[in-house]
């Protein structure tokens, strides 16, 4: 593949914009960009039944730990919950509400419900690829790695009727991103926790998106078998991370709050009014955009294509002769041409 410069997955940047943020110029001049995400995870998690030796320890709110060498059925069985439950009454609050938001999606995940992947889409929502299997890819052998890529892409694409256009692995190794960007299809991945505004980073085909993603603004602080947490913890965190930032819009520097949910967390009875009032303390506010990933990869590719990034990427396409098979779809000129936001 034609060479590039550094290697954000390896190459560490600890000043990013440094003190003072662009302004992102969000659609009509909103004063925050609030991005919610919902992780569709089930079928894709670690079990004997998928040929895994272990069973999941992560993020299942039963508390219980991996097993080595047998399934774990009620582990298992939470799960499902997430998929033949939380995720409809998520859909139906989204839908109240009048919110777009990401789906996060594990294609291993989806193909056990074809019906839930179609009603996404049917919804508005975008389909991201949340890889093909919720495991550590840190821990995954490269061509492995690049094969579970490229079926992502082409599960979802079956289930759906279009490719993902987003990319979040969750736990990305070194060779994460670059195999992404290796792909050539995709507009922006979510593999960083590192910034509150998308970012350019140099890639093979010129510059590349990441819109950084939050473990922090997260239902996954309902993971932990630690006695109650509320759905009004949920919605007291949310809140203020909420009005911080709408605050800091106010006084000219917006940013991007982007928030986590998983359907066999958040979906749950008990946790989901957290998400009702927080949706309800959102929308009593003016100037708030809310918006998929795609719409925030539009608008940066859009208006934040800078210079000497498109003059990089012309060089590299004219030094490089012989592009690898999985050549783009998208190109950020040809993105631009066909979808420019206005
Ligand atoms: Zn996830």
């Amino acid at each position: 593949m034609p060479a590039y410069g550094p290697d954000s997955m390896i190459e560490r940047d600890f000043i990013g914009y440094g003190e003072h943020m662009p302004d992102p110029k969000w659609p009509g001049g909103a004063r925050i960009a609030v991005n919610f995400n919902l992780n569709v995870e089930g079928g894709g998690e670690a079990t004997l039944a998928n040929g895994d030796p272990v069973s999941e320890g992560m993020l299942n709110d039963i508390g219980v730990d991996t097993q080595v060498g047998r399934r774990v059925p009620l582990v298992e069985s939470l799960f499902e919950y997430g998929s033949r439950r939380g995720a409809w009454r998520i859909l139906d609050v989204f839908g109240r509400f009048d919110v777009k938001m990401s789906v996060l999606g594990v294609a291993r995940g989806l193909e056990h419900n074809p019906a839930l992947a179609r009603a996404f889409v049917q919804r508005g929502h975008e389909m991201v690829s949340h890889g093909y299997r919720w495991v550590d890819y840190g821990e995954v052998e490269e061509e492995v790695e690049r094969e579970h890529l490229a079926k992502a892409v082409d599960i979802l694409e079956t289930l759906t009727g279009s490719r993902p256009l987003g990319w979040m692995t969750g736990r990305p190794g070194h060779n994460t991103r670059r195999l992404v960007m290796e792909e050539g299809g995709f507009l922006y991945d979510r593999d960083s926790l590192s910034d509150e505004l998308p970012y350019w980073v140099e890639g093979p085909y010129g510059p590349h998106l990441v819109i950084p993603y939050s473990y922090e603004t997260n239902d996954n602080r309902f993971n932990e078998n630690s006695g109650f947490s509320t759905a009004d913890h949920f919605f007291q965190y949310m809140r203020d991370a909420f009005d911080t930032l709408y605050q800091e819009g106010e006084a000219g520097s917006p940013k991007l709050l982007s928030i986590g949910l998983h359907d066999r967390l958040i979906g749950r009875p008990g946790r989901i009014q957290g998400l009702v009032r927080l949706l309800e303390h959102m929308k009593k506010h003016e100037g708030v955009w809310f918006c998929r990933g795609i719409d925030i990869a539009q608008h940066w590719h859009a208006n934040f294509k800078r210079p000497e990034q498109t003059l990089a990427q012309d060089l590299s396409r004219s030094m490089t002769p012989a592009l690898p098979d999985r050549r783009p779809r998208w190109r950020c000129s040809t993105f631009r041409h066909k979808n420019s936001i206005t």
